[in-house]
């Protein structure tokens, strides 16, 4: 069962979600499909001395791969790409571990009730693999037109 707030909070960001968009001046960028659903996003980051300073998305997707996408672009900010990857695991543990501890995720925690969903694993994993892709090709300057 998703808890009601956590549900609401999911339905926010699914209906207004934040950092969408292209980013000027972007280091890194990768594209992501999730074929089970349809979501598709790009998802781009200003890397700056091993910091993301800013990340944003733009793409189609059902509500949870859009609220997951919305609230990763938040938590990202200011982390370094060792902190991103690290979280990248942990969200992976919460969707998929019932013994995931969610201390520490803040926020991302809304998206442990999708364990009880494994057709929506994906659409909440989507954004964080795109991420993980993005941060592996940041050393590629990508070219904002
Ligand atoms: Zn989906």
């Amino acid at each position: 069962m998703i808890d009601e707030l956590y549900q609401e909070i999911i339905l926010d960001h699914s209906k207004r979600p934040r950092n969408t968009g292209r980013l000027e001046n972007a280091t890194a960028a990768a594209e992501g499909f999730n074929p089970l659903c349809g979501d598709r996003l790009t998802l781009e980051l200003r890397i700056e001395d091993d910091r993301i300073e800013e990340a944003k998305f733009a793409g189609s997707g059902c509500a949870i791969s859009t609220a997951s996408a919305s609230l990763m672009t938040e938590v990202l900010k200011g982390r370094t790409k060792q902190e991103a990857e690290k979280l990248f695991e942990r969200f992976h543990e919460l969707l998929t571990s019932d013994a995931a501890d969610s201390s520490g995720l803040g926020k991302l925690a809304v998206f442990s009730g999708v364990r009880e969903f494994p057709a929506r694993v994906k659409c909440a994993t989507l954004a964080w693999h795109t991420l993980k892709a993005a941060l592996e090709n940041s050393r590629e300057k990508v070219s904002t037109e």
